[in-house]
Parts: structure tokens; C-alpha cells; sequence
């Protein structure tokens, strides 16, 4: 199964991304991942995202997809992924699509006025990392799993939230109707509970898997 999940900031991408990875052993891939990997064991191509990021530019679309390309070829791969923040353009998509057959497009849909709550109410461990929602906390300021400090991240305001917001919108609908006009998108609506996003997602993978 090759899958590519969208959501917008605070739609509940990361709580599906980890249980489709449970449930159906796809390795999740982010961009953000396998950058700092290849960075980190500074490969050839790290190194030359690098020399964009140190100088503050955006890594070229090539080089995004050439790291993207190199990561769907493992072993891991070879019975699908799950990619997560790529693409992020309609130029990335098309390169994707000479690399690789993506089947399924989840597009996790949540009301804005939605996420504006669930992302300033959200507090984050400093130590798991691990959120909660302010609505569900009675008071705590430490987390529940660890014992470590709650934090409100900085970008979790209603001004910088509202502009996260625009800009996912901004860049995501092209890519929505691209795939739309594959036929590949598949919405389901997130502003349910988890369990109910990954009940009808997982319907419509395991009709994808027979
Ligand atoms: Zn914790």
C-alpha cells in the first residue's frame, strides 16, 4: 500500500500516522526524518541539503525528491509506506508520480475554527513530547506518562496558528485537486474522535489491501 496522509496543523495527522503504522506495518516516512538522518550520517545528498539550510534557503524540489527516492527503495518499502509532508507541492507530486505509484491520498478534514481550539489549548511534554488539550487536563501540569513538564509551545497562539493555518491551505488545495483528479483522495472527517478517523480509514485500506 503506498499512502500519502495530509492534514492540517492540529487535525490528528500524527495519532492516525501511528496507528496505520501498527495496525498495517507501513514504514512512516517524513521528510523532516529522513533529512535530519541524512545529515546527520552526512551522505552525499545531506550534504547538499545542508548547504541550502545553512544558508536559510529552501531545499530545491530535486533534492527533496532525490532523498524521497532513496528512502522508497529500501528493503522496508517494498510492501508500501506512508509518506508524511511530502508532497508538498504539485511539482513534487508529479515527481513522485515518475517514481512511484502512490494508491491512496487520506486527507484528514477538520473545520479551522476547530483546529484554532485544539491548537491553543494543546500543552506539550518537554520530555515525550506527548500533548494533551487543556479541556482534558483538570489543572495537571505534568504528563501523565512521564511525569514530565507541560509546555504551551510558542507557535500555539491564535495570530501563528491562524497563519499556519493559511499557509497549509494555501499550498494543500492544489495539491488536493491534483489527486482528486486521479481519483486518488480519500476525505475523512477529523473533527470525530481518533478512534473513529482510523475506523474509516482503516476500512478503506483494508478494501485497498484485497
Ligand atoms: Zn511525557
Amino acid at each position: 500500500m503506498n499512502i500519502i496522509l495530509l492534514g492540517a496543523p492540529g487535525a490528528g495527522k500524527g495519532t492516525l500516522a501511528s496507528k496505520i503504522v501498527d495496525e498495517y506495518k507501513l514504514p512512516h516516512i517524513s521528510t523532516g526524518d529522513i533529512f535530519r538522518e541524512n545529515i546527520k550520517n552526512q551522505t552525499p545528498i545531506g550534504v547538499v541539503a545542508k548547504s541550502y539550510i545553512d544558508k536559510g534557503q529552501l531545499v530545491p524540489d530535486e533534492v527533496t525528491c532525490q532523498i524521497v527516492e532513496e528512502r522508497l527503495t529500501r528493503e522496508d518499502c517494498k510492501n508500501g509506506y506512508m509518506l508524511d509532508g511530502f508532497p508538498r507541492t504539485n511539482a513534487q507530486a508529479e515527481a513522485l508520480d515518475k517514481i512511484t505509484n502512490v494508491e491512496l491520498v487520506i486527507n484528514i478534514d477538520v473545520d479551522f475554527s476547530l483546529l484554532m481550539g485544539r491548537l491553543c489549548g494543546r500543552r506539550v511534554c518537554k520530555d515525550c513530547g506527548e500533548s494533551y488539550h487543556i479541556t482534558r487536563l483538570n489543572g495537571a501540569t505534568t504528563c501523565s506518562r512521564c511525569g514530565g513538564e507541560l509546555y504551551q509551545r510558542k507557535d500555539d497562539n491564535p495570530e501563528t496558528v491562524q497563519s499556519r493555518l493559511d499557509v497549509y491551505n494555501a499550498q494543500t488545495a492544489p495539491l488536493i485537486e491534483y489527486y482528486t483528479k486521479q481519483g486518488k483522495i480519500f476525505n475523512v472527517n477529523g473533527s470525530t474522535t481518533p478512534e473513529d478517523v482510523f475506523e474509516k480509514v482503516a476500512e478503506k485500506l483494508n478494501a485497498l489491501r484485497k
